[in-house]
Formats: structure tokens, C-alpha cells, sequence
């Protein structure tokens, strides 16, 4: 009985209590309804093995997928004024920041990093539609000028992608200022004849899509994703007619000449990198040369949807790690 008791007893229990907490281990999909186990997911940069919907990703696990080995070091953004109108809604503009950097785990609502991408140079943004919206404000503003600047001075190609609600309202003027500078920003990246390259995720709204989203020498979307000035519900009020099936979607608006590509973002790594080595004079990179990006994302331990995901290479490995816990 002493192996049974000492031995299978806890190996059972160890096995069930892994169980008893399935939201942490699955996501579902919010196109095809289909339970997706976090590791596949975040293994597939969070995009539905089953019906391939994308969903969103953060920012630095877009990069961990992006640079050689995973590798990156963060661009320093200057810091704006503090709530500079002092405003308040339910909430003082101060708390919801403070509560956007606490859910994120992230400072705000943009990531900038340099770094290799098939060996080849670049500066990289994100931005994170999980941060308010990933509104835009003096910080996204600031963001895309550091950007801007460290690309001019390091000669290299700038690689932005996009995902927001729009301006960011708590900031009122100041934020819409944040327009003509990226513009200017990115006017700078084009005197110095380096590339820009825009990859809209999903959504791309508002001022974002009317400044810095929409001003690359090449235009990529990720696949379904809604890029808009003034989204349908909005125009179909407006217009009171049906609009067309897939509107302003990133289809529909490669159909119709305001994109270059709709890149699935399972293949956008190995795209960034042709068009930027082609766009910077170097020739195609041979495959299988290249150095190959981290192991898929792994989510920050302090996120509250998902856990860490243990990086055992099959599921022994894995099992014994969960019980070292
Ligand atoms: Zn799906």
C-alpha cells in the first residue's frame, strides 16, 4: 500500500489539481468559439490554430517572435508632462494610468526597441491596445519621435505596428498634437532615406490611422484587421444605408489600393525581413541561414489571463515542473 499511498496517490492529485484551474490553461476564440490551450496559442503568436483569427498580442511578445533569438534592447522614451489638464472623468486621469500600468505590467501604451531581425538592423514600435486603447498620447508621441530619431542615427529601417483606439481623450489638444509631430517624425525618417515600415494590427483607429499608420514607404496589415478614420457603426448611423460585407477591413482595403499586403502574422518575420534587406540594398537572405527568432512568447509571470508557460520541450518535462511549484 506504501506505493500506492506515497507514489500514485500524488501523482493522481498532482495531475487533477493542474486541472482545476482551465481559464489560466485556455483561451478561446473569439471568432470560431473553439478552446485553444494557452501554450499552442502563444506557440502560434496568439493566432487561432483553428480558424486562424488573430487575436491580439503585447508588445514585447511581438518582439520576443521578431529579433534573433529573442533579443532586444529598449529604446528610452522621454517622459511628458503629467496630466497636464488635470483631468477627470469617473476617474482622475492619473488613477486609470495608474491601473492601465498595473494590468499591463507595461509603462505605457507604446514599446520601442532596437535590435536584429534576420540579422539585419532595426528599430521596432508597438503598440499595445491592451494600455487604454493604446491610445494615443505625449508618451505614443514621444514614443514615435525616439523611434524616429534612433533610426536616423543608427541608418536603420523603423518597423512600427499599430493598434489603437485613437487619441487619447484624457489629454484633450495635447494629444491631437500628437498628429502633425509623428508626421514630422516620420518625414525626418524619410530626409534620411531610411525605410518605414507600417504594419496595421488590429484595430488601427482615429488619429492613428489619420497621422504615423498610415504614412510608410510599405503599407502591411495583419489579416481581418478593422483599420479605420471613423469606424462603420459610425458612417452606416451616418449614411443610414448597409455597408458593404468586410468594410474597412484590412481585405477590403487591399482591394481597394490602400495597402501593399495583408501578411498573416505567422509569415510577417520572414517578410519584414525581405523587404527590409531588399529596401536597404542587400541581397535575399538564403534560407535556413538566417538566425531564428525565441522560442514562442512566453507570457510575463505577473499576467493575470495566463500563466507562464513552461518552456519543457514535451509534457513530462513540463508535468515535472509543475509540480516543483
Ligand atoms: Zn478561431
Amino acid at each position: 500500500m506504501n506505493w500506492i499511498t506515497n507514489y500514485v496517490r500524488p501523482r493522481i492529485n498532482s495531475i487533477f489539481s493542474r486541472r482545476e484551474t482551465p481559464e489560466n490553461l485556455w483561451s478561446k476564440c473569439d471568432e470560431c468559439g473553439t478552446m485553444l490551450f494557452h501554450r499552442e496559442l502563444s506557440a502560434n503568436l496568439n493566432v487561432c490554430t483553428s480558424c486562424g483569427h488573430h487575436m491580439a498580442i503585447r508588445p514585447r511578445d511581438r518582439f520576443t517572435a521578431l529579433f534573433d533569438g529573442g533579443i532586444f534592447t529598449e529604446v528610452k522614451v522621454p517622459e511628458p508632462t503629467d496630466d497636464p489638464l488635470r483631468f477627470r472623468d469617473q476617474k482622475k486621469y492619473p488613477e486609470r494610468l495608474r491601473a492601465a500600468q498595473k494590468s499591463t505590467g507595461e509603462k505605457e501604451a507604446m514599446l520601442v526597441a532596437e535590435g536584429e531581425m534576420g540579422r539585419m538592423p532595426i528599430v521596432a514600435a508597438a503598440q499595445d491596445f491592451s494600455f487604454m486603447g493604446g491610445s494615443m498620447g505625449m508618451y505614443v508621441g514621444n514614443a514615435i519621435i525616439a523611434a524616429a530619431e534612433r533610426a536616423v542615427e543608427l541608418k536603420r529601417p523603423l518597423v512600427l505596428f499599430s493598434a489603437a483606439g485613437g487619441a487619447r481623450m484624457q489629454e484633450g489638444i495635447l494629444s491631437l498634437m500628437q498628429m502633425p509631430r509623428t508626421t514630422v517624425a516620420v518625414q525626418m525618417l524619410k530626409e534620411a532615406g531610411q525605410p518605414y515600415i507600417v504594419v496595421l494590427t488590429h484595430p488601427t483607429t482615429g488619429g492613428v490611422t489619420a497621422s504615423y499608420a498610415m504614412l510608410g514607404d510599405i503599407q502591411i496589415a495583419e489579416p481581418g484587421a478593422l483599420i479605420c478614420f471613423a469606424g462603420p457603426r459610425v458612417i452606416q448611423q451616418t449614411l443610414g444605408e448597409k455597408l458593404p460585407e468586410g468594410f474597412q477591413r484590412a481585405e477590403y482595403l487591399l482591394d481597394h489600393g490602400m495597402l501593399d499586403r495583408v501578411t498573416p502574422r505567422t509569415q510577417l518575420r520572414d517578410e519584414l525581413i525581405r523587404i527590409t534587406r531588399m529596401l536597404m540594398g542587400q541581397p535575399p537572405a538564403v534560407a535556413g541561414d538566417l538566425p531564428a527568432p525565441a522560442e514562442p512568447p512566453v507570457e510575463e509571470p505577473k499576467s493575470e489571463e495566463q500563466p507562464a508557460p513552461e518552456k519543457a520541450e514535451d509534457g513530462t518535462a513540463s508535468e515535472e515542473a509543475d509540480q516543483t511549484k
